[in-house]
């Protein structure tokens, strides 16, 4: 029989640290209502692009979850026709595309940046590009915005090496630029291996240009908030950027609001086992 005080105490112990986590990144303000999204000033930039690969479709921030829309197969681009396509693993992919000079930021990288996390995680979140620390160290978010990452997955229980993290584009652009399009074009397909190899449930955009680049929208923040898009069949959501947070914490509390409900919704797909094949 489980003693009922020790269960108590941890219950508190667990508080205790969640609201410390809370606060640590959040600040003071203890934030228990939720809003409607609201829109961010960020602006629109996605330049036009090729064939549109996504269905966007709707779901409530607060409401959570109607069915899908799956990508139309005739919507998908083609892989390209080369040999990493064949790839098993992620080890094996990052191998094969590792030395890619298909663009010019192959020639001005420091180091190739794959991805980092679990290999059979359900959720993975993808940002822009690699800045300066992640070129140097050849791993995604490691750098001021890789830290509260870190700190905002906590604060929901997840942990970095239990999802997996990755960007859209592998090389670092000079001077942390936004990714053009013809290098979006090039890297793209990369991505699209890595999340057939990674087959997760949820993917998370971190900022306007990931959610932007691959909806193939010029949509804003603020509109792609708070829905499930699909992309390439998987679910989709956009939230703020870690770096964004850093320039300006009013968005702290919209964030938090999107991670717990990504936290709510991963963790109702485990319960109701919803799979999310490719
Ligand atoms: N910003 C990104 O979008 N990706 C990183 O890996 C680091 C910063």
């Amino acid at each position: 029989m489980p003693d009922t005080n020790d269960e108590i105490q941890h219950i508190l112990t667990d508080i205790q640290s969640a609201l410390r986590q809370e606060r640590q990144l959040f600040g003071s303000t203890f934030y228990t209502d939720s809003l409607p999204p609201q829109k961010s000033p960020d602006q629109n930039a996605m330049a036009s692009r090729k064939k549109a690969p996504v269905v966007e479709t709707s779901a409530n921030l607060f409401g959570f979850a109607p069915p899908m829309t799956t990508t139309p197969q005739e919507q998908l681009l083609p892989y390209p026709s080369e040999p990493w396509i064949g790839a098993k693993n992620l080890d094996e992919l990052n191998s094969m595309i590792c030395t890619c000079v298909k663009c010019p930021l192959g020639t001005t990288r420091i180091k190739f940046v794959f991805g980092v996390g679990n290999p059979n995680a359900d959720i993975v979140f993808v940002g822009e590009a690699p800045g300066a620390d992640e070129d140097a160290q050849g791993e995604p978010f490691v750098g001021r915005a890789g830290q509260l990452l870190n700190k905002i997955l906590e604060a929901v229980q997840f942990k970095r090496d239990e999802v997996y993290i990755c960007n859209i584009l592998k090389c670092r652009p000079p001077s942390n630029r936004q990714p053009q399009p013809d290098e979006i074009d090039q890297c793209e397909p990369h991505l699209w291996k890595q999340l057939e190899l990674l087959k997760p449930k949820i993917i998370v955009c971190l900022g306007r240009v990931a959610g932007q680049t691959l909806l193939r929208t010029t949509a804003s923040l603020g509109e792609l908030r708070g829905k499930v898009h699909s992309y390439r069949g998987i679910k989709l959501v956009v939230t703020y950027h870690p770096a964004a947070l850093l320039r300006n914490p009013n968005w702290k509390k919209p964030t938090w609001e999107d991670v717990q409900w990504i936290r709510k919704m991963n963790d109702e797909m485990k319960t109701t086992g919803n799979p999310n094949p490719l």
